[in-house]
């Protein structure tokens, strides 16, 4: 699912510059959103870092930070969010299946 509209699949930031090949898994259910993954992941340089460092933790808040800043009426939910990504994040971690590959190849 490469396109323009691509956005990090961790903080939803535009332009993600990473890709994390992975098996396409159950349906989930974050934030009234519901859906399933497809094949690939995409990062933003920042998520990608947390990634790389196995900082699940900081990659959760990260992506909670961004969603609450989207949608502040969240925030009362944020600990039941905060697991849901967690959760979330734990399963990209079981299911990825190599190491990222730069998107933009012809972006430098
Ligand atoms: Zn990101």
């Amino acid at each position: 699912m490469i396109d323009t509209d691509l956005i990090c699949d961790f903080c939803s930031a535009p332009a993600p510059a990473w890709r994390y090949p992975a098996r396409t898994f159950l349906a989930y259910c974050v934030a009234n959103v519901a859906g399933e993954s497809v094949g690939d992941w995409a990062a933003c340089d920042a998520c990608h870092k947390l990634i790389e460092a196995e900082d699940r933790k900081g990659l959760a808040q990260r992506s909670l930070d961004e969603l609450i800043l989207k949608h502040p009426e969240a925030r009362s939910a944020a600990a039941a969010l905060y697991e849901d990504l967690a959760g979330l994040h734990d399963q990209f971690f079981a299911h990825r299946i190599g190491t990222a590959v730069p998107i933009n190849a012809n972006a430098a």
